[in-house]
């Protein structure tokens, strides 16, 4: 089981705090090194394609690697939702920082509007459609109707994106989208699952270590 904790532009808990546990954390950029330190599997929240350049606002991914971050996010629907990535960025930012040496998780999902309208799968294969297998990629299916909402997929409607996605990718799929300590079992127990991206969840540490603790019971 894969489990990633995205802590947005949130400060977020002591690193000290979540030493042990089996997870992969993804702090603000400010947090980074500390989270290195601290000795946690350490990834960004996004990367650019090149090594170096005149991209103000961008990190690069020899930078990271420099501090000892190991992976990235990329293409999370907050930054396709606000900040302009697009299924070609998206491409290019994971081709770039996988050619450079770092792990991707590539956040794929479909808004409440595609999937009232039955377009989930013509917007997971659009999206899917600049990614490429590769042993250090990670596919999260990520609905954007479930991310801060409080309203999860439910389980069936996970495995369904998952297998989906894998007869497309091959590739581990983790979930995100409302995951709780509450919920994660079964979403977690679906056979096409393999982890979970938690965003608010992982920023309170009691609720982020059940979740571990839950994934950790699973047989992958
Ligand atoms: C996320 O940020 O990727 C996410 C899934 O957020 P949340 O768990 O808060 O829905």
């Amino acid at each position: 089981m894969i489990i990633v904790g995205n802590w947005k532009m949130f400060f977020g808990p002591d690193p000290s705090e979540l030493m042990g546990l089996d997870a992969i954390f993804c702090p603000p950029y400010t947090r980074l090194a500390e989270c290195v330190e601290a000795g946690l599997t350490t990834y960004a929240q996004n990367v650019h394609w090149d090594a170096e350049g005149a991209y103000t606002g961008e990190i690069s991914p020899p930078m990271l690697l420099s501090i000892g971050v190991t992976g990235s996010l990329v293409g999370h629907s907050e930054r396709r939702q606000y900040f302009g990535d697009s299924d070609e960025t998206v491409g290019l930012r994971t081709r770039g920082a996988l050619h450079a040496g770092l792990r991707v998780v590539a956040c794929v999902g479909e808004t409440i509007e595609e999937r009232r309208a039955g377009k989930t799968n013509a917007v997971l294969r659009r999206q899917l459609s600049v990614l490429e297998p590769h042993p250090n990629l990670v596919l999260a299916y990520e609905p954007v109707w479930a991310i801060g909402t409080g309203h999860t997929a439910t389980p069936e409607i996970a495995q369904e994106a998952h297998a989906f996605i894998k007869s497309h990718l091959d590739a581990p799929v983790i979930y995100g989208g409302s995951m709780k300590p509450e919920n994660a079992e079964s979403l977690l127990s679906q056979p096409d699952v393999d982890g979970a991206l938690v965003g608010g969840a992982s920023l309170d540490v009691a609720s982020f270590t059940a979740i571990c603790q839950t994934a950790a019971r699973i047989p992958s």
